[in-house]
């Protein structure tokens, strides 16, 4: 099997690009490094260094002929994305449409896209389900959704099959202290310089937090199944940032110094997706709990200081 990951240098490609070399699939990723690392790069993986907005990129999926496009590469960090609306476009609806007419004309079998809960806004729901109404409160909600609305279209118009993945708050080793989701990174980061964790509000706001070998699974799953299909990939299960902070307080050995600072303006208090659809239609669940999944991402953060 033949496969380019977009994005593949980046923290949920880069352990998705390990896990297909492991199936022993040739795999190309297509990644600008903007945000990616090359220390993440599976050696066993061919990268091309190339903006997913360029001829160039276009050019590779129509020479490397792939079976599945998994297109990951994003501008995805939310407070970017308010700050300049019109980079985030570009990358996540335009380079999402190039890609998209590539693999099209490349007759690609399966285009699996990386998908969010930022796609609802702030409803005010606690256990959301994928026919929610969306009502994107960042441009990065907005271009994701967008992007999903041109892959639909691009199957009723030229029957691309695809599946889009909704993403709950992913996080493991290699994901940077930015970007979406990304509070336990933070934590982390501060802990290894023993630094004071700053927690917005009482920290008593829930989040969906899924491990990304959980997050790369689905993903596979995809290949085979969930054609046409837009699916939530979550635990169901909501953890509060003080339930967090105490157990890294257990694993980090010692007690950790917190500051509560005012609540952000527009953050959601609860959030959390139902994933029944994930295990009845792609056959899939999550396996790694939150303590297993603090205990390798704490790990991963001491090891690289
Ligand atoms: P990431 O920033 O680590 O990875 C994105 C990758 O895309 C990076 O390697 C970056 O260099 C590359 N990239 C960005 N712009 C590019 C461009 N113009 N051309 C080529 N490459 C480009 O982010 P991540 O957390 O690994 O997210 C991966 C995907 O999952 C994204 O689409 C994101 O929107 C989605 N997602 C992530 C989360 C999360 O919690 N991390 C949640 C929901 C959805």
């Amino acid at each position: 099997m033949k496969v380019i990951v977009t994005g593949g240098a980046g923290f949920i490609g880069s352990h998705l690009v390990d896990a297909l070399i492991l199936k022993g699939a040739e795999v190309h990723i297509l990644d600008n490094l903007v945000a990616g690392q090359l220390v993440s790069v599976n050696p066993k993986a061919e990268l091309h260094e190339v903006d997913i907005c360029s001829e160039e990129a276009k050019s590779i999926i129509l020479h490397v002929k792939p079976d599945a496009v998994f297109h990951l590469a994003a501008q995805a960090d939310v407070g970017m994305s308010v700050q300049n609306p019109k980079y985030d476009a570009d990358v996540n609806i335009k380079g999402t449409i190039n890609i998209l007419e590539a693999s099209r004309d490349a007759r690609v079998k399966k285009f699996i896209f990386a998908s969010t809960s930022a796609v609802y806004g702030n409803l005010k729901k606690e256990f959301l389900s994928e026919n929610e109404t969306t009502i994107p409160a960042s441009y990065y909600g907005l271009s994701k959704l967008t992007a999903e609305s041109y892959i639909r279209l691009f199957y009723e118009l030229y029957r691309l099959p695809y599946t889009i993945l909704r993403y709950a708050n992913v996080y493991g080793p290699r994901q940077l202290p930015k970007g979406e989701g990304g509070v336990i990174a933070v934590f982390l980061n501060r802990l290894k310089t023993d630094g004071t964790l700053s927690v917005h509000g009482d920290g008593e706001q829930t989040r969906d937090f899924i491990y990304v070998t959980d997050i790369v699974a689905a993903n596979i799953a995809a290949l085979d199944r969930g054609a046409q299909q837009t699916i939530q990939i979550s635990t169901s299960k909501k953890t509060s940032i003080n339930d967090i902070l105490k157990r890294l307080a257990v694993i980090h050995g010692q007690c950790i110094q917190t500051v509560f600072t005012a609540p952000r303006e527009g953050d959601i208090k609860h959030s959390c997706l139902n994933n029944e659809k994930a295990q009845n239609v792609l056959n899939w669940h999550p396996t790694v709990d939150i303590l297993n999944g603090l205990n390798e991402t704490y790990d991963f953060h001491q090891r690289n200081s």
